[in-house]
């Protein structure tokens, strides 16, 4: 799996005269965007998680760039003016430490040619393509079908022509080091060495294969004339070819699966691999870390995950964390507090229920009354309780909880990456989630975060199940780097980019767009003279349960299927006695998709004239 990428960038693009004075060459832009964030955002969307940029010539802007793209660093070749794009790639060599893609930074390309790349079974490939015309060609010759043989921009130099140089290839570690060492032999002498003829100059060593692809579209940009022709002519190819690998949208307001980015589906399609490999190890405990890191120290606490679903992280915690002797206290607002309970009797664990209604906020003095009776060790709790969009107060409940000695166990399943959150500053020692909610993957992957000093303690427990058991699952996998059993291979590389995709947006701006969706959607429910059932201040901003509209022209199927149509998906309200609706806005959705459904809302309301 390809994880790393440079964009060497160091040069000054001086055949572009005065668009090149006061930025470098990927700072031009093209459809309202530096033609190097194009190539960021597409390495990004193939799963690179660390791009450095070689920079030179107006780093600053680069610098900024990093700013923005937590996976970009920048490293700085001093000598830009006096050296070339050799000089720049082996100041970012110190940085690499794994088989990576090296592209220029004056490059538009269709994304297809670094999905090619990293599909391609050798380890050193460079990207070709037919005939460009251009004018500014690198000619490729090749030996043995596609083993790279020469290159030169003087076609007749060489015997015949394969194709013509992209300016993307993939390197590995041990023919990076090779092209650095040649050029520290030939510096004194060719300063201004290109990457290129490093690794034409390697390739004797380290075998090259070159990719054809004959159509690609792709530019590079060193004057004027290229940049026309990409903007008018290359580029709307580009957007053409992948608008056609674009996946239908659908936008689910159902409180998950969430809506997923097309680059959360496209990582699960992938080369098949024994899981049991090294490789898919270093993914399974990338993976465990980044989840904990969301919410946690990974020092301190530590991710264990299972095949299933959350209410298999669920039933984790509940039969593998309260011992024989123990007595758990579950609050019940709401189904999901009610699964907590129901899992705690079909396991015959000690345990009581507290009640509490549905819709409104928790009466802390009667439930710390409850705690003061000394008889329960542990505490179960959900923290949204998505049957009504409640979300109960843990940042009291929890630290009273341990003030009188419990372990909290908390199904946070629903809330968990959508909305900023400490676990050791909440008090919580356990947390169930799973990957198809709000850190926006597959469905497939429930996991369970845990304080290690409290998840040590379970281990004399003992077993009630065995595939749901914590301790084994954690114990295996800390000591072998595997799961007992087969893990969800392809959903786990789904949850390795929508982590990625997580980082890059921040937890905190997830929220803010989660509320920003949410605001919509409430001003318009109020506007259509709808009632919701928790009170405004009380909600969580993810989900909205909306009472159904007191007219009998009202079916939920109506305003479902004309919802659908229109490409949205809702889903019914879960309180037995009362009717509502439910409207989640969780996911990858957007602020103008939610204005669209309530237009949708509104043409429904209509047309069974509801005033
Ligand atoms: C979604 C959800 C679950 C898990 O449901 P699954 O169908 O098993 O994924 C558990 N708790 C809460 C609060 C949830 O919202």
């Amino acid at each position: 799996m390809i994880k790393q990428a440079v964009i060497v960038a160091a040069g000054l693009g001086s055949r572009l005269k005065e668009k090149t004075v006061s930025k470098p060459k990927g700072f031009l832009e093209l459809g309202g965007i530096a033609i190097v964030e194009w190539s960021v955002q597409k390495l990004f969307a193939c799963g690179i998680e660390k791009i450095i940029i070689g920079t030179g010539y107006h780093a600053e802007a680069y610098d900024e760039l990093a700013k923005k793209y937590p996976a970009v660093q920048t490293a700085f070749s001093a000598d830009y003016e006096t050296t070339s794009s050799m000089a720049t790639l082996s100041v970012c060599a110190p940085y690499v430490s794994d088989d990576f893609l090296l592209l220029e930074s004056d490059l538009i390309y269709d994304s297809i040619g670094l999905t090619v790349l990293c599909n391609d079974i050798h380890e050193n490939v460079i990207l070709a393509s037919g005939a460009t015309n251009s004018g500014d060609e690198v000619y490729l010759a090749a030996a043995n079908g596609s083993l790279l043989e020469a290159l030169s921009k003087n076609k007749a130099e060489l015997t015949s022509v394969y194709g013509e140089l992209v300016g993307i290839s993939k390197i590995s570690p041990a023919f990076l080091a090779a092209m650095c060492a040649y050029y520290e032999k030939k510096r004194a002498e060719f300063p201004k060495l290109d990457y290129e003829h490093a690794i034409m100059a390697c390739a004797s060593s380290h075998p090259v294969f070159i990719r054809k692809i004959e159509y690609y579209a792709w530019r590079e940009i060193d004057d004027e004339s290229h940049l026309e022709m990409a903007r008018n002519e290359i580029l709307p190819r580009i957007q053409e070819n992948e608008s056609l690998r674009q996946i239908r949208r659908e936008v689910l307001l159902n409180p998950g699966p969430a809506t997923t980015s097309d680059s959360v589906k496209y990582a699960q399609v992938c080369a098949d691999i024994c899981p049991r490999e090294e490789e898919f190890g270093d993914v399974m405990k990338w993976v465990c870390r980044e989840l904990t890191a969301v919410v946690a120290d990974p020092s301190e606490y530590e991710t264990v995950f299972f095949g299933g679903s959350g209410t298999a992280a669920d039933e984790v915690m509940i039969s593998s964390c309260v011992p024989e002797a123990g007595h758990v206290l579950i609050v019940d607002n709401g189904s999901y507090g009610q699964r907590l309970a129901k899992i705690a009797s079909v396991y015959k664990i000690n345990h009581t229920v507290y009640k509490s209604s549905a819709y409104e906020k928790i009466d802390m003095s009667v439930l710390e009354n409850e705690f003061k009776t000394g008889k329960y060790t542990h505490l179960g709790i959900v923290y949204h309780e998505t049957t009504t969009g409640l979300l109960n107060p843990l940042d009291v409940i929890c630290p009273l909880a341990k003030k009188y000695n419990m372990v909290t166990i908390v199904d946070a399943v629903s809330i968990y990456a959508g909305m900023p959150m400490e676990l050791s500053k909440l008090g919580i020692d356990f947390m169930a989630s799973t990957s198809n909610k709000n850190i926006q993957g597959m469905a497939g992957v429930g996991f369970v975060i845990c304080k290690k000093s409290e998840l040590e303690k379970t281990k004399t427990i003992p077993m009630r199940n065995y595939y749901l058991n914590l301790y084994d699952q954690y114990a295996h996998f800390t000591k072998t780097g595997q799961t007992r059993f087969t893990p969800p291979v392809q959903t786990l590389y789904a949850l390795r980019q929508a982590i990625l995709e997580t980082k890059q947006e921040t937890v905190e701006k997830r929220w803010q767009r989660y509320t920003e969706c949410w605001r919509i959607l409430v001003d318009a429910v109020k506007k259509f003279n709808l009632k919701m059932l928790v009170k405004e201040e009380e909600q969580s901003h993810l989900i909205t349960a909306i009472f159904d509209p007191d007219t009998p022209k009202y079916t939920f199927e109506g305003l479902h299927d004309l919802a659908r149509q229109h490409g949205f998906t809702i889903y019914p309200g879960k309180l037995g006695n009362i009717n509502t609706f439910r409207i989640a806005n969780i996911g990858d959705i957007k602020p103008y998709e939610m204005k669209r459904f309530t237009e949708v809302l509104k043409s429904y309301l209509d047309s069974i004239g509801w005033k």
